[in-house]
């Protein structure tokens, strides 16, 4: 889901660049790993690509707007979240940098995930489908963690919130990940409309995957003409190399079924 980029902003942002920049204010612009080197160098230690990172404006359901740094084309964090971020530095210990946290005396958790339905953040009804069979993909495989689905506005008590970005071009969808044990709330797409239902279920499916931990599978799928490769935290029982069914590859191909993949399953079923 990596967004298609303007050649012509790489220009323009070559020509901001050259301005001072606060420290405690972001501006909206491509930012290059050297101007923010601690922010890509914690990054790089979370096992994400700094390589593109970005500074968006994302656009919330409530009409706000909060800076966000933007990774890997799909993927937010604010900088507070890059800043406190622990990282795991003994690489025999594989595990993502930070899941949903499920204490033991619970046994299973539930989190609360809606599809909004107001004006024009709202999800059309093939997006609505895509996301009941996104949901189904997680909850058949009676993990540790449950979605509970609903549909509506109230953006109060939700812990994850599937939206439709109407001011973003192209096709995409945007997601971060937990923090403070909790899943990342947002959850944007926009262009899906033309695709088929397998494709939004890709789409929402992968999105929910960051939403409680889960990166990008290491891989060198083409995605919107560049070769991304990129390394995630190994997870024991998958491959090393590239798992091309893995719904968690940077792009969803036309042709998806819109499925976990076997390592998918395997993955999840290991965090969870
Ligand atoms: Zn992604």
């Amino acid at each position: 889901m990596k967004k298609i980029r303007i050649i012509a902003m790489l220009f323009i942002a070559t020509l901001v660049l050259v301005s001072c920049q606060n420290e405690d204010t972001l501006d909206t612009e491509t930012v290059s790993k050297e101007k923010y080197p601690e922010i890509a160098a914690k990054l790089q230690k979370m096992y994400f690509s700094a390589e593109g990172l970005e500074i968006i404006d994302l656009e919330l359901p409530d009409g706000t707007k909060q800076k966000m740094f933007e990774v890997e084309g799909d993927m937010v964090f604010s900088k507070e979240h890059i800043e406190k971020a622990k990282v795991f530095t003994d690489v025999k210990q594989y595990r993502a940098y930070t899941i949903v946290t499920v204490p033991w005396w619970v046994g299973v958790r539930t989190l609360k995930i809606m599809g909004y339905t107001g004006g024009v953040f709202a999800l059309s009804n093939k997006e609505k489908t895509a996301l009941r069979w996104a949901v189904n993909n997680y909850n058949v495989l009676n993990l540790r963690i449950k979605f509970d689905l609903s549909f509506g506005t109230n953006l109060v008590s939700q812990d994850i919130v599937v939206y439709r970005r109407p001011n973003m071009t192209g096709v995409g969808g945007q997601s971060g990940f937990p923090s403070n044990g909790d899943p990342y709330k947002w959850i944007s797409i926009w262009g899906l409309s033309p695709f088929s239902y397998n494709y939004n279920e890709c789409v929402i499916t992968h999105h929910i995957g960051h939403t409680i931990g889960v990166q990008h599978t290491y891989s060198t799928v083409s995605c919107g003409g560049s070769t991304p490769i990129l390394r995630g935290v190994h997870i024991p029982g998958t491959p090393w190399g590239t798992d091309l069914n893995s719904i968690y590859n940077p792009c969803c191909p036309l042709g998806t079924t819109g499925e976990l993949s076997h390592y998918d399953k395997i993955a999840l079923n290991y965090l969870y």
